[in-house]
C-alpha cells in the first residue's frame, strides 16, 4: 500500500509512495482508460441542458467501469451561471446513480452548503460523501460533521491563516481526506502541513488516511 492518499486531483503523473484518485476528464464519449483509480461526473461548470441526457447516459454506462471508485466531481456552485434547479437536479440523479453503484461522491459546493445538506438528508444515501476542498468557516463545518460528511483538504493549508489550517485538529479523523486537486503542490507536501497543523506524526496521519481509504472502498475491488 503506498503511504500517501491523494484522494482527489487533476494531475495524471505518478508521484512515488502515492495512490491518486484521479478526477476524469468531462464526459463526452466513453471511458477509456486503462490503469488507475478515476472519479467521473457531471461537474456543475460544464452542465449543458441540450447535451444533459446524452451526458448522463454516457456517465451511467462509463461509471460501471471498475477503475471509475467515485462519482463526481459533482455538486452546486452559487458563482456561477447554470440555473440552480438544474444543478441540483443533475446533483441529485448522480448521488441516486452513485447509490445505486455503490459508490461514493466526491464534492464541489461553493455557497451552496445548505442545499448539500438538505438534499443529504432527503435522499439519505448510504455511501460516503465527500466535500472536496473545504475551506469554510466554523459553523459550515459543524453542519457538516453533524450530517456526516467526510472532509477532504488541499492547497488552503498552504495559508496558515485559512479555515482549513484552523479546522483541520478537530476534524474527526475517519472523517478526514487530503488532496492535491488541480494546484501545483505534491500530496507529501499536504501531508506534512496536514501533520503540522494536527500535531499528528505524518506517519500517524498517512495510517489514518489509509484506513479510512480502505474502509470507504472496502465493497469495492481495488488493485492497490
Ligand atoms: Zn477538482
Amino acid at each position: 500500500m503506498p503511504k500517501f492518499i491523494d484522494i482527489h486531483t487533476h494531475n495524471q503523473t505518478t508521484e512515488e509512495n502515492t495512490l491518486k484518485i484521479i478526477n476524469a476528464p468531462q464526459v463526452h464519449g466513453s471511458f477509456g482508460q486503462a490503469s488507475g483509480l478515476f472519479s467521473l461526473g457531471l461537474h456543475p461548470w460544464y452542465l449543458d441542458k441540450n447535451t444533459f441526457e446524452n451526458d448522463f447516459q454516457t456517465l451511467e454506462q462509463s461509471s460501471k467501469n471498475q477503475n471509475i471508485i467515485m462519482i463526481g466531481e459533482c455538486g452546486l456552485d452559487r458563482n456561477i451561471d447554470v440555473n440552480f434547479e438544474f444543478q441540483k437536479e443533475v446533483f441529485i440523479r448522480q448521488i441516486q446513480l452513485a447509490e445505486h453503484l455503490q459508490k461514493p461522491v466526491i464534492i464541489h459546493c461553493v455557497r451552496a452548503f445548505p442545499d448539500i445538506i438538505s438534499i443529504k438528508k432527503k435522499i439519505q444515501p448510504s455511501v460516503p460523501m465527500i466535500i472536496h476542498g473545504f475551506n469554510n468557516n466554523l459553523q459550515i463545518y459543524q453542519q457538516l460533521i453533524e450530517h456526516q460528511f467526510y472532509i477532504s483538504l488541499g492547497s488552503a493549508l498552504l495559508n496558515p491563516n485559512s479555515n482549513a489550517s484552523k479546522v483541520i485538529k478537530m476534524i474527526p479523523k475517519e472523517k478526514l481526506f487530503l488532496e492535491t486537486d488541480d494546484k501545483n503542490c505534491t500530496i507529501s507536501s499536504i501531508f506534512a502541513l496536514a501533520s503540522a497543523y494536527s500535531n499528528a506524526p505524518i506517519e500517524i496521519l498517512q495510517e489514518i488516511i489509509i484506513n479510512n481509504f480502505n474502509r470507504i472502498f472496502s465493497n469495492q475491488n481495488l488493485e492497490t
